[in-house]
């Protein structure tokens, strides 16, 4: 049996998700910005939190764990403390590590540069990666604690997972990612397409999100940084992909 993917929203902008696995009932949330939503979304399933899965440290992604953790019992992966300590972790996770979810598997990668502790989640039996802050549907996180060095080359860990991959990312920022990206990038088709796609879910009130990676490698201008045309629209052309990526993420920062 298929395991079933839930997305909701928490806080202002975060997305909360489950991952159930029918055959053995297991849940787990990836992350946990705030306890209310995640317990609401379990019990409109009927679903139990049997695990929770951290993926760095901010507080927006960490908020809801002691109080889910309090009522479930449930178990905490988290990553291991590099820059700020994460409280009610069971288990700490590095790259390669694979953790469970009843019969689920979920490979670890290691992705720092937003935090030094970010990790994300991959199920690679349901094609479902869980990105949270390093990865965003044409966009990317804000470098807070790593370089620009660092945070490339985890898009290039994100970035080597299959096409048929879908990315669940944490915030709903979309829109405002596509409207940078078409500044750097006016004729990318693949991107216009998607823009459209984007202002529709929107005017609608859905989420832009789950997003195929194939599609992403194609209109997410931070995983285009070593794309001669990229280096060119900011005229460094020649000049090494992490240091395109850098100019794209200040100038984002800026905009
Ligand atoms: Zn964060
Ligand atoms: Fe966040």
């Amino acid at each position: 049996m298929a395991a079933e993917i839930r997305l909701f929203t928490c806080l202002t902008d975060n997305f909360g998700y489950l991952i159930h696995d029918p055959a053995t009932k297991a849940t787990a949330s990836i992350d946990a910005p705030e306890a209310a939503p995640v317990i609401k979304a379990l019990e409109r399933e009927g679903w139990t939190l049997t695990d929770i899965l951290i993926t760095h440290h901010h507080g927006d992604h960490v908020g809801g764990v002691a109080e889910l953790k309090q009522k479930y019992g449930c178990g905490v992966v988290g990553p291991h403390d590099k820059s700020a300590k994460i409280a009610d972790v069971d288990l700490r996770a590095g790259q390669g590590d694979v953790v469970k979810v009843g019969g689920l598997l979920a490979r670890v990668l290691e992705t720092p540069g937003h935090t030094l502790d970010h990790i994300s989640y991959v199920f690679d039996g349901e094609k479902a990666l869980f990105a949270a802050d390093t990865l965003f549907s044409i966009g990317c996180g804000r470098v807070f604690e790593g370089n620009y060095p660092m945070m490339w080359n985890s898009l290039l860990k994100l970035r080597a997972l299959p096409d048929d991959f879908k990315l669940y990312c944490g915030h709903e920022y979309t829109a405002a990612n596509v409207k940078f990206a078409l500044s750097v990038e006016p004729d990318n088709a693949d991107l216009r397409t998607r823009a459209e796609q984007v202002t529709r879910l929107r005017a609608e009130n859905k989420p832009t999100i789950p997003t195929l990676l194939g599609e992403e490698k194609k209109a997410n201008v931070f995983l285009r940084a070593d794309e001669p045309s990229v280096a060119a629209s900011l005229r460094m052309k020649g000049a090494d992909a992490a240091a395109v990526f850098g100019e794209l993420r200040e100038r984002k920062n800026k905009s």
